[in-house]
């Protein structure tokens, strides 16, 4: 199955559809490669003319911007202000949600993360007073942005569990939120194959970068403060990640303003549909994307029993979900953006609630 899935992937990269991950595999971007990407990338918004000319705090082809380069025209970036502006759909290359075990019936939407909703990481990133620890807090949204687009959120979900630990993460350390938006919440280390080990794998929203499990000369890093990172020549303050709790930086060096248990501001995920418990049993065992960003089908079983939940987009913000349930039923819901049930009974129905 996932060798299919792989093979899906590949054949949309070489089409040159946005789907680019594998088609950077073969090489490490250098750095005119990685300049030239970003000219590509570069997409001027109405939004520019309203501030300050950009300035960038570190060359560009140091900075944030060329560590997400290589996953253009995905991921789009533009200077504003102090901030490098990060747009993308919030869905990665890789598979997803294969894996997972504990599974809330949440499936990969596009996300709009796009515009006055894209992300901003601090081209000047402050030093605090005193640091900010991420245990038991920021348990909503994320602290930090993949390289790739994909939001990273604290290792401990909403409940305060370590997601990683309860079977929640597909093998790509993500799954869906409440608002059907893909995120991770481990270090993505396998991006690495991408960007090239001791590359940034992603920034923290405080605006420094996180880095593997390595300098990157291969060897490991020495001298990590409690926040999990330190200062390097060349590199400047920057994150390590690790295999184990924590996963990501311990805490934030820099500055960041907590929120209603959030680092804000930051994007919002756009649900078109209700949020759901957790089905029992269940453990997801496909997906594959048969349309780009439009046509997708997630295969699970419950007790040997086989489940799919298949979903396209008809139009702008509209979704056409079919249910196949492992108990046999089988339905049909058509959601749009805007009209998300706040939980009940909606009509058509959804899928079953757990009680
Ligand atoms: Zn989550
Ligand atoms: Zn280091």
């Amino acid at each position: 199955m996932m060798k299919l899935v792989g093979a899906r992937w590949l054949a949309l990269g070489l089409a040159g559809l946005p789907v680019t991950g594998d088609a950077h595999l073969t090489g490490e971007p250098g750095h005119d490669a990685a300049a030239s990407r970003l000219a590509l990338a570069w997409r001027p918004a109405p939004v520019l003319a309203l501030v300050a000319p950009a300035r960038a705090a570190v060359p560009l082809a140091l900075g944030p911007a060329a560590a997400f380069a290589p996953f253009a025209p995905a991921v789009r970036v533009r200077v504003e202000g102090d901030f490098l502006l990060v747009e993308s759909e919030g869905l990665p290359a890789h598979g997803m949600m294969t894996g997972i075990t504990a599974w809330q019936q949440q499936v990969p939407l596009p996300q709009p993360y796009t515009g006055a909703n894209a992300w901003r990481i601090p081209l000047r990133p402050v030093p605090a007073a005193a640091g900010t620890p991420i245990r038991d807090r920021f348990l909503r949204g994320a602290i930090a942005l993949a390289v790739n687009g994909v939001p990273i959120f604290n290792p401990q979900n909403n409940r305060g569990a370590v997601s990683a630990d309860i079977g929640e993460l597909d093998r790509w350390g993500g799954h869906c939120g409440r608002g059907d938006d893909y995120h991770y919440h481990i270090a993505p280390l396998h991006l690495e194959a991408i960007t090239g080990v001791g590359r940034p794998i992603a920034y923290a929203l405080d605006g420094y970068p996180i880095l593997g499990l390595t300098e990157p000369d291969g060897s490991a890093p020495a001298g990590l403060d409690v926040w999990r990172g330190h200062e390097s020549p060349g590199l400047g303050y920057h994150y390590h990640a690790s295999e184990t709790y924590p996963f990501l930086m311990a805490g934030f060096r820099g500055v960041v303003v907590e929120r209603d248990g959030q680092v804000d501001p930051q994007p919002r995920a756009q649900g078109v549909r209700e949020a759901l418990t957790q089905l029992r049993g269940a453990r997801i065992t496909g997906f594959e994307e048969l349309a780009p960003r439009s046509s997708y089908v997630l295969r699970y079983e419950v007790r040997g029993a086989a489940g799919v939940v298949a979903y396209r987009r008809e139009a702008e913000g509209v979704w056409r979900f079919r249910f196949e349930e492992p108990g046999g039923d089988i339905r049909e819901v058509t959601y749009r953006a805007g009209e998300r049930r706040g939980g009940g009974k909606g009509k058509g129905g959804g899928p079953r609630r757990e009680p």
